[in-house]
């Protein structure tokens, strides 16, 4: 049988994506993440899986492939599908963002996760924190210029530019044929020309089938990008604009994010504070000498949030969050300097500025995706009242991690696979436009059902 490859996640949805490679009976999962609104219909943030019943309240709505040898015992336990040894052989990950790893937790810790070096440290960082969900599997990294052998399949891992460290797309040589998967990137991020490598790398190999990410394919196409030097230049104006305090929401673990605000900070005095996981995450990045990552304590300070007795004792915190009590920030603290601060909120965290009272006129940046789904509008809305309530302005300054959709039929026509199937799209028929010579075909996945690489 020709090789193949099968998507159960990613199908005309962003995110969420999950799929199966097969050649001469080596199978090779791709991805195995969370989908953004998967599942919508029947959980959200009020009613959600639980935890106790292991794969089986996601099986319920067909959220997780039933699929013989792939997952853990302990997520069959409540289930109709039997537990057997593994007939998986790796699970080979493209970045550490939730779409692409929340449902790895579910595969039996047997199979092995082969990642970049930089997604193995923010896994480690996750992993001493909140939790990791590749705890437990054995761990092989690799860099841009490994080559590594699953079966028949050699992997070529090549390095992408995305809105978090460590992302990559792969050349994949199979028994027939070559697969390139792109993974999540853009081409307008501080390292878009890693990106670039990717789409040379792959052109040359003169790939069978392409699977691409179309996040921003969309019928009304946007004309252009903000970049993340754009979002610096904006923040620095209105950080240097604000008297009292500036707060902002954004994704702790975009390392290009943090030096922009960083950046924003040094140049106009403030100190950037940071929560406790994104201190432990900058500890850990620091290890990778490629990377710029801000020091704790020298560069950044750590927000101290009351817990339990409210009276910051050792005993209140785990022991990961001990070390940053001495000399962590508490609410009052940046109420004293808050002319001084720039500091990280996460919404649900919000309901420190109870504690923070920050004088009125400050400044809020939502420094993150704009609400695409009623959920989003619902937490839109939320934070919006938080910053009424306080009586600060509110600014959305944000670089996406994902190329425009003309960039990625850019993309699409430089590599010429002979099929392209688009994924983490919610319009893959719209790659359709991309077709300027009818010299490949569009194969739109079909959950569940299996392409072939054969001619
Ligand atoms: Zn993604
Ligand atoms: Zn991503």
């Amino acid at each position: 049988m020709p090789p193949r490859v099968t998507c159960y996640g990613g199908v005309g949805e962003i995110g969420g994506n999950k799929f199966i490679l097969e050649d001469e009976g080596v199978k090779v999962v791709l991805d195995f993440g969370t989908g953004f609104s998967e599942g919508s219909d029947y959980y959200d943030s009020s009613i959600s899986p639980r935890g106790v019943n292991g794969a089986g309240d996601l099986f319920e709505f067909d959220l997780l492939p039933q699929l013989p040898g792939l997952y853990a015992e302990e997520s069959l336990q409540n289930t109709h599908l039997r537990y057997t040894e593994p007939e998986y052989d790796a699970v080979v990950l493209s970045h550490y963002h939730s779409d692409h790893t929340g449902r790895i937790g579910f595969v039996d810790g047997k199979i092995p996760v082969y990642c970049g070096e930089t997604t193995s440290l923010i896994h480690d960082a996750y992993s001493d924190s909140t939790g990791s969900p590749l705890d437990g599997h054995p761990i092989m990294r690799f860099r841009t210029g490994d080559k590594f052998r699953i079966g028949p399949m050699e992997f070529h891992p090549i390095h992408v530019d995305h809105s978090i460290p460590g992302a990559y797309g792969f050349v994949i040589h199979t028994s027939g044929g070559t697969i390139a998967y792109t993974g999540d990137f853009r081409f307008h991020g501080p390292a878009g020309s890693m990106t670039r490598d990717f789409v040379d790398a792959a052109k040359l190999e003169k790939p069978r089938l392409l699977l691409t990410e179309g996040t921003r394919v969309s019928p009304e196409d946007e004309a252009s990008n903000m970049s993340e030097t754009a979002v610096r230049t904006e923040a620095l104006k209105m950080v240097l604009g604000t008297k009292s305090l500036v707060f902002s929401t954004f994704r702790g673990n975009d390392v290009d994010r943090v030096n922009t605000f960083f950046d924003a900070c040094r140049a106009s005095g403030r100190r950037l504070v940071v929560s406790m996981k994104v201190a432990v995450l900058l500890e850990k990045l620091r290890a990778d000498k490629r990377l710029r990552v801000p020091r704790v304590g020298r560069d950044v300070d750590v927000y101290l949030r009351r817990k339990k007795t409210g009276k910051f004792d050792d005993s209140d915190y785990y022991t990961w969050e001990r070390p940053f009590i001495a000399k962590g920030l508490t609410a009052e603290d940046i109420r004293k300097m808050q002319g001084k601060v720039f500091l990280h909120l996460e919404a649900w965290n919000f309901p420190e500025l109870i504690d923070i009272k920050p004088d009125r006129g400050g400044t809020y940046i939502h420094a993150a995706t704009e609400a695409f789904n009623e959920e989003g509008e619902k937490e839109e809305t939320l934070i919006r009242n938080w910053v009424e309530h306080v009586g600060f302005r509110y600014a959305q300054l944000h670089a996406s991690g994902h190329a425009l959709g003309r960039e990625v039929g850019e993309l699409v026509g430089q590599i010429s696979a002979r099929k392209v199937v688009p994924v983490h799209t919610e319009h893959p028929e719209l790659f359709k436009r991309f077709d300027r010579t009818g010299g490949w075909r569009l194969d739109p996945p079909v959950k569940g059902k299996a392409i072939s690489l054969a001619p």
